[in-house]
This record gives C-alpha cells, sequence and structure tokens, in this order.
C-alpha cells in the first residue's frame, strides 16, 4: 500500500476516540456507517475489510453547495476530521450514491453531514506516540 495512504489510515485511528490498540500496535475500530469491526496495522496497512473513508467526498471540495460542510474539515479533503475507517463494501455503496449525485442533491447533501456529525463526534486529540 502506498505511503501516503498508510499515513492517512494512521491519522483517521489515531484521531478516532472508538479506537483501541493492541499489545502488538494494530488498531481496532469500527465501521463509521455500520459499525462492523474493523482492524488497520501499526504501520497503517489495511487489515480485512478496512478502507479509508473521505467523509465529505474529495470531488466535492471547491463546489459552492458543498462549502458548509467542506468548511468544518479546514477545506481540506485529507485533514484527520474528515478521514475514517470503513467496511470496504459501505464506503462503495456511498461512493455509487450520495458521493456521485454531489452536493446539490439535498439528499446526499444530508447522508454527508450526518455522517461528518458522527465523524466529529468520535473525534479525539491523537494519542502521545502514535504517528
Ligand atoms: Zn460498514
Amino acid at each position: 500500500m502506498r505511503a501516503r495512504l498508510r499515513q492517512l489510515f494512521r491519522l483517521a485511528v489515531a484521531t478516532d476516540a472508538e479506537a483501541t490498540r493492541g499489545p502488538d500496535g494494530t488498531w481496532t475500530t469500527r465501521c463509521l456507517h455500520c459499525r462492523t469491526r474493523l482492524q488497520v496495522a501499526a504501520d497503517g496497512e489495511a487489515l480485512g475489510g478496512s478502507s479509508l473513508e473521505h467523509v465529505v467526498p474529495q470531488a466535492w471540495f471547491g463546489l459552492r453547495a458543498a462549502a458548509a460542510l467542506t468548511a468544518q474539515v479546514g477545506d481540506d479533503r485529507d485533514d484527520p476530521r474528515n478521514l475514517a475507517v470503513a467496511c470496504r463494501r459501505c464506503n462503495q455503496d456511498k461512493g455509487k450514491g450520495p458521493d456521485a449525485k454531489g452536493p446539490q442533491d439535498a439528499r446526499a447533501h444530508a447522508v454527508v453531514a450526518a455522517l461528518l456529525a458522527k465523524r466529529l463526534g468520535r473525534w479525539r486529540l491523537p494519542p502521545a506516540g502514535s504517528g
């Protein structure tokens, strides 16, 4: 897996209040969508069905209709507040549904806004030495 992607995974779990670390450094957390148990290796490698979710879709950044959402993550698609671990299947379903419809679609906007609120509700500052 690319080094940058592993770095983003590490950021996502380090700032996820529901993520815990095992003795070998493996992170265990729950899918942002369905709460399935997911794991990420200490080096940020995705384990099992884990995938990296951009809560506000990357393609929405810079779009006026998404401005209220992107502002909540500093208008940076890779800000840790916009990153979460999700099942590959949940992530793909979101990509084919709300993400694809775009922020001008009221339903898609509401789905992403709710998901972002969930992510921000699980926010924590990264524990020391987790990077
Ligand atoms: Zn899921």
